[in-house]
């Protein structure tokens, strides 16, 4: 096909066929489902080739913030574009990258003063490992090398953000690939099987491991107060509160991974902020440009930034760097997000959305085949079990929570599930109307497709 030529819709779902290989995808199966091709957009909605409008339920994978072609990021990057798209962070500096770092600084938690940029999710948290990893041998105590990390975790997919991350369907197959990490269990309080609190027994295991273990951990990393690709898993209240606090005692860094959390998905701008907790690092990728381009930063303290000073003879360096490192045209798109969350103060905005949304999942709550509804924020998940009662799954094959997606696909919602939790993370800039459409197709397709 020649480049001049317009490609009809099965022309193009050929060539997909035959070059794309899609993420987390079986591709045996992937035409089965007659894809859509994403065209255009337009605020909450993504609208296909055949001019068919969807609304975007999960931010185009957790990233859209403030809708799609937001007058003011869209302006920005257009300003930006005018001028360079990209120039380097390795022996230069460039203004979008400057300024993104200091407003970063002032809106993230106290402490947090350095910014390192990357690309990804994953590389921001494979920083702060490599960074954690390093400050430990330069302030002269080596044998703290040893991660600690959820049992559910996900940090992303490069090999290092696997080895942290500890979810078995994604992770077991790499295991020899992969450096160990010391587990705590996660608080799965609707699947929890033993007597008492599961938070607090959690927590007491993680005390155990602490108190057995201090002296060679480096680091413990966790994505606060909710638990994304696990299945939208919710922490009991102060459970993060008190991790930091044993972190604190026991001279171990808190790594907080706020890459799905941050950018108000759970109400707040970052998730740490509704525990008063002040981590060593903070790791933010997806909704950082407002969803539009691919950036991450990974902040950290003056303290830990000063372990790494010295001459260069001395090699205390970070010897670590991605070349689109700080690229001007994604922090321009981050500014103008942060623009966007002052201008139209969002924060405030969302609240009586988040409620419209906790009230409307009623309903969804009470179905035969809904086991749990789990909300923080903006981000829900809606667990589907064969059986209410004895709270059995469906087969992973039967591809349940993907079959839910499908039928509301039909009613004009785009949604992804995690396996058989249906997810909504809806953009910000949802309407209330918006959260009771989503709501109502959600609970006529499980019905659809679960039936009683
Ligand atoms: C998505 C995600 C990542 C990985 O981000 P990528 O940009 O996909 O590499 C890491 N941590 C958490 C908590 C995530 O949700």
């Amino acid at each position: 096909m020649g480049a001049h030529m317009t490609p009809t819709h099965d022309q193009l779902l050929a060539l997909d066929r035959r070059h794309l290989w899609h993420p987390f995808t079986q591709m045996q199966v992937w035409p089965d489902d007659d894809p859509l091709i994403i065209a255009a957009a337009e605020g909450n909605y993504l609208v296909d080739d055949r001019g068919q409008r969807y609304l975007d339920g999960v931010s185009s994978l957790w990233v859209n913030v403030h809708g799609h072609r937001h007058p003011v990021i869209d302006n920005a990057i257009r300003a930006q574009l005018g001028r360079v798209a990209h120039s380097t962070l390795l022996g230069l500096t460039s203004e979008p990258a400057i300024t993104l770092a200091a407003r970063l600084a002032h809106v993230a938690p106290p402490g947090l003063s350095r910014v390192f940029y990357s690309d990804s999710g994953s590389t921001a948290v494979e920083i702060a490992v490599k960074m954690a990893y390093q400050y430990w041998r330069q302030r002269g105590r080596p044998e703290k090398q040893r991660f600690v990390a959820l049992a559910e975790a996900y940090h992303g997919d490069t090999v290092g953000s696997v080895s942290i991350g500890g979810m078995e369907l994604f992770h077991e197959r790499f295991r020899d690939l992969l450096f160990p990490v010391e587990r705590i269990p996660t608080p799965y309080a609707y699947r929890w099987q033993g007597d008492g609190d599961c938070g607090a027994w959690c927590l007491a295991q993680a005390e155990k491991l602490f108190a057995q273990k201090n002296h060679t951990l480096a680091a413990l990393v966790i994505e606060p107060l909710v638990q994304g690709a696990a299945g939208m898993l919710m922490q009991p209240p102060g459970f993060l509160a008190r991790l930091a606090a044993l972190c604190n005692k026991h001279d171990v860094l808190l790594i907080c991974d706020e890459v799905a959390t941050g950018f108000g998905r759970t109400g707040t701008l970052f998730a740490v902020e509704q525990e008063n907790v002040r981590p060593d690092f903070l790791c933010l990728a997806k909704g950082i440009t407002g969803g539009y381009l691919p950036l991450a930063a990974t902040l950290t303290t003056d303290a830990v930034y000063e372990a790494f000073l010295g001459t260069v003879a001395d090699k205390r360096t970070f010897f670590h760097g991605h070349t689109y490192t700080g690229n001007p045209l994604a922090c321009a798109a981050a500014n103008a997000n942060l623009d966007v969350f002052e201008q139209e103060r969002t924060l405030e905005r969302i609240q009586p959305i988040i409620a419209t949304l906790a009230r409307q999942l009623r309903s969804v709550e009470a179905m035969p085949h809904v086991g749990e509804v789990r909300q923080r924020g903006l981000m829900v998940g809606i667990e589907l079990v064969r059986d209410r009662k004895t709270k059995a799954e469906y087969a992973y094959g039967d591809r349940l929570g993907h079959r839910v997606c499908l039928a509301l696909r039909k009613r004009g919602i785009l949604l992804r599930p995690l396996g058989n939790v249906i997810v909504l993370m809806p953009p910000l800039s949802l309407t209330s109307d918006e959260a009771k459409t989503l709501c109502t197709a959600v609970f006529e397709a499980i019905d659809e497709v679960c039936g009683k």
